[in-house]
């Protein structure tokens, strides 16, 4: 296996060389790495500084990268696993190199959280997490970070899979990535619930070709009680681009379209409360320059996003609102400052570059755009 020295973060490591062009899907290479997850891995670098968990256990670690980089810059002691005889190698090197407080284990995921506990713990599978949920909400003593990379089924391209992985109807929607990321929150909230356990999201965000989400885990049945409260729909209509939010409710209730008159179709049961801790993220921004990342523009540009988005559950992509209307989309900031004049707190979204996070209802973002 030819391999080669990386530094990301202040973390110098050795992983397998990928060939991209012959390796397809990437998790057919030896020992996976990829160079894509640097941002999710240096977002949960920053999250750990502030939050400093007690211990972390990297659960599917292939190179170790992430366990590695959160033992050497976060300062924390780490449990590194893969399953895989190779990768556990490859770990051990790197381990025995760093130095610091590091155990490396060679065990199924599953298994190791059903004997173990961790005061944090961190799911990166290939594709859907939803086979590790259940033993992560039991180990997890404090926090859970989970990433899906099986956007198709999250976002409704592949419906059935969807539902039967999310327990949820996703629907190809024009703000498809923001229930993608509440899709799999739900099913995180779901596995917690089970165990009287509750959960309080830190960091959530999608980015190209996955979800995230780092959350705190609270053991109490309140806790647990008040996140079935924070479980709902997206009552969609067919007809239109109307839709409205239903929280509290593991049941959606008949909503009919104002505009069209139609019956709105559910989406979810989708996690319909906060994706942010605001403090924590103030806290990420202001140590954030003295700090030392590959991705510090693109960590900086994501947090100023997430700290401003309001609380809505979904967004409008003002240029498919404005080609319904049959017009062309205005200018972007102006139409943001328009609705905000007006008393509608509205930002862009990290979500889409199109999109808009708005209280203000879909006819008032109609009035404004047919005022240009
Ligand atoms: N966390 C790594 C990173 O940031 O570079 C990438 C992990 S890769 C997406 C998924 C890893 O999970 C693979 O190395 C695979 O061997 C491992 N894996 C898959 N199923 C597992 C299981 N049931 N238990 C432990 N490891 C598993």
């Amino acid at each position: 296996m030819e391999c080669r020295e990386i530094t990301e973060g202040s973390t110098t490591f050795t992983a397998p060389v990928q060939d991209e062009n012959t390796q397809f899907p990437p998790g057919s290479a030896p020992v996976f790495y990829n160079t894509k997850m640097e941002f999710n891995r240096d977002m949960t670098v920053l999250l750990t500084k502030i939050i400093q968990p007690a211990d972390y256990l990297d659960a599917m670690a292939a190179t170790g990268v992430r366990g590695l980089r959160i033992a050497n810059e976060a300062k924390i002691p780490v449990t590194i696993n893969d399953r895989d005889e190779q990768a556990v190698r490859i770990i051990r090197a790197n381990a025995e190199k760093l130095g610091g407080d590091i155990s490396v284990t060679c065990d199924d995921a599953n298994r190791l959280m059903c004997t173990a506990r961790f005061d944090s713990i961190d799911l990166d599978p290939f594709g859907t997490p939803v086979p590790f949920l259940d033993a992560a909400s039991r180990a997890a003593k404090h926090f859970l970070f989970v990433t899906a990379t099986d956007t198709a089924p999250l976002c409704g391209a592949h419906f059935k899979a969807g539902c039967r992985r999310y327990f949820a109807t996703p629907r190809n929607t024009e703000y498809h990535a923001e229930v993608g990321l509440r899709m799999m929150m739900g099913a995180m909230a779901r596995e917690l619930v089970k165990y009287d356990r509750g959960m309080k999201p830190i960091l959530s965000f999608a980015k190209s070709h996955y979800f995230r989400s780092h959350v705190r885990v609270i053991g109490k049945v309140t806790a647990a009680d008040e996140t079935i409260g924070q479980m709902g729909f997206v009552m969609q209509c067919p007809k239109c681009l109307y839709r409205a939010e239903q929280k509290g409710s593991l049941l959606p209730k008949t909503h009919i379209c104002p505009h069209c008159g139609v019956e709105t179709i559910p989406v979810g049961p989708l996690w319909m409360g906060p994706l942010q801790e605001k403090e924590v993220l103030a806290e990420m921004q202001e140590i954030l320059p003295e700090l030392q990342f590959g991705k510090k523009r693109q960590m900086e540009k994501l947090l100023t996003y997430l700290l401003a988005e309001p609380e809505t559950c979904t967004y409008y992509d003002y240029h498919i609102v404005s080609r319904n209307m049959k017009v062309s989309p205005p200018n972007m900031e102006e139409l943001i400052a328009s609705l905000n004049d007006a008393g509608y707190y509205t930002t862009r979204t990290h979500f889409c570059d199109t999109g808009i996070k708005t209280t203000a209802p879909l006819h008032v973002i109609e009035e404004m755009i047919r005022l240009w």
